[in-house]
């Protein structure tokens, strides 16, 4: 696995990624909506679960891993992966491998919208 990416699970799973949620317990901040779909909070659960973004992102991860149903939440979606890839046999990594990779994407997308970067669709994700 890339370490970037290991890092960025390690902290994914650890519900420490620094959500607009999070900055909220600090600071007083003007707009706390998801930037990948400009909707509701921006939440661990949200970002990387029930965002409209991310579940189509997510539902291509599972189309492209034969997986017939991927769950919507991000605890379940935790559950799930930890599940396959449990073991040692070369799918488990190659489930792993795509998790991270996709993982690492949806927040790198996030990032560049908070700096303005240019938008990609789901599918350049
Ligand atoms: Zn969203």
């Amino acid at each position: 696995m890339i370490p970037k990416q290991q890092f960025i699970l390690w902290i994914a799973f650890g519900e420490r990624l620094h959500t607009r949620d999070w900055v909220k317990k600090y600071m007083e901040i003007l707009d706390d909506s998801c930037l990948l779909c400009e909707g509701n909070e921006e939440s661990i659960d949200h970002q990387l679960g029930g965002c409209a973004f991310t579940r189509l992102v997510w539902n291509k991860y599972a189309s492209n891993m034969g997986l017939l149903r991927f769950p919507g939440d991000w605890e379940e979606v935790k559950v799930a992966i930890l599940t396959k890839v449990k073991g040692k046999k070369i799918s488990g990594s190659v489930y792993k491998c795509g998790f991270g990779t996709v993982v690492y994407h949806i927040l790198g997308e996030k990032n560049a919208r908070v700096y303005g970067r240019v938008r990609r669709s789901v599918d350049e994700v």
